[in-house]
């Protein structure tokens, strides 16, 4: 299958085709043991469902075609894929992580740095030179970027970051989730290992709760990564692995149709009277463009942030009035959301209060815009 474009991958769904009934979906195997002989281990290799079973081996190899990668693991949610990487060092690690981020994860490094000695500093990640001289060689274990970044959707250089990174002897560890292999393959750049939240574009159904990792060498550091999913209990489970591969199969086609969208807004609102600043590496104005349009391939995603003239009370009369974008948290499916990220991420958040953060969906792009100008006039 890897010789084939992703559209063709996704919509075929690597499909098993030696399912003996000849189903074109493959069935969803609930068993969490299987036959083994007395001496030990099956020649399925299937043995207990916590280390793996047969439902994943699709979208596992449906990811890894797409991102290119050696080897992949789906997890019980983004989270739990990201700090399965994390856990892969050992104390005293030292790492490096953008300013710009998923908040979540943001919230969790703190307490990995106390907890668990492991060192994190965060810095503008669009400054190559704070990278550099944030890096401490043969110290540093990971460098972290996640392009386009939440919620301003900085670009981060990945080919200059894996240089610097690899020049410390350190690894870089992409969240690839708001980009997708479709838009960017971070290991075509020199990254090392790829994270998902699958809980958006990848599944894209908002129905899902899942993670990936992906490596692009099954080195003795990926091991560590796969033995933590397997003892820390993190795998991805039946149902939700089935319908992760069900919103796999559409995801070039959602993927493009909000990109355009995206676009479409973006220019929307560029010179929209109420709105102080739009943020969208689509857009010439947006200090990320130059490298999106050397990083990226595609479209330029699906997420576009708006700061509202006003401040936070004004972004959040907007929230109220429109009737399309959904006041919720999460990206990446099908229906447009919209959230002012200030309120979601405290008083010492670096977000301006009035920004409001727009996950565009698939409706009509024409809807879309009247439904946004109508909540902001
Ligand atoms: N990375 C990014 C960019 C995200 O937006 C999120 C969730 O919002 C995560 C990681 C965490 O993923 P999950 O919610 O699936 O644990």
């Amino acid at each position: 299958m890897a010789q084939y474009i992703p559209d063709t991958i996704l919509a075929q769904g690597i499909c098993d085709a030696h399912d003996p009934t000849g189903a074109v979906v493959s069935p969803i195997h609930l068993a969490t043991t299987f036959l083994r002989p007395p001496e030990g281990y099956s020649e399925t290799g299937w043995s207990y469902s916590r280390y793996g079973y047969p439902g994943l081996e699709q979208p596992e190899a449906t990811l890894k075609a797409l991102e290119g990668a050696a080897d992949c693991r789906l997890f019980s949610s983004g989270m739990s894929a990201m700090s399965a990487v994390i856990l892969a060092q050992k104390p005293g690690a030292h790492c490096i992580f953008p300013i710009d981020m998923y908040h979540g994860m943001r919230t969790w490094l703190k307490h990995c740095s106390s907890h668990w000695n492991i060192r994190i500093d965060h810095v503008d990640m669009t400054d190559l030179d704070q990278v550099r001289a944030a890096v401490i060689p043969g110290t540093t274990t990971i460098v972290w970027a996640e392009t386009p970044s939440n919620p301003h959707w900085y670009l981060y250089d990945l080919a200059a970051l894996s240089d610097i990174a690899h020049a410390a002897g350190a690894r870089l560890v992409v969240d690839n989730t708001v980009a997708t292999p479709l838009l960017t393959r971070p290991l075509a750049f020199g990254a090392d290992i790829v994270v998902h939240s699958a809980t958006k574009y990848l599944n894209g159904h908002s129905d899902v709760l899942a993670g990936a990792a992906l490596t692009a060498a099954k080195d003795d550091f990926w091991e560590r990564v796969c033995f933590n999913r397997d003892y820390h209990g993190g795998i991805l489970g039946q149902f939700p692995a089935a319908l992760l591969m069900r919103g796999m199969r559409t995801l070039h086609l959602r993927v493009a149709r909000a990109s355009e969208t995206a676009m479409a807004i973006a220019e929307a609102c560029s010179d929209h009277p109420d709105v102080e600043a739009v943020f969208y590496p689509g857009l010439p104005t947006h200090p990320g463009h130059a490298l999106a349009t050397r990083q990226m391939t595609g479209g330029f995603g699906g997420m576009v942030s708006i700061v509202v003239r006003g401040g936070a009370a004004a972004a959040e009369r907007v929230m109220t009035r429109t009737r399309i974008f959904k006041p919720a948290t999460s990206l990446g499916g099908v229906e447009s959301l919209i959230e002012r990220r200030g309120a979601i991420e405290g008083p010492d958040s670096h977000i301006e209060p009035g920004l409001l953060r727009l996950s565009v969906g698939v409706e009509a792009a024409t809807d879309l815009i009247y439904d946004l100008k109508a909540a902001l006039a």
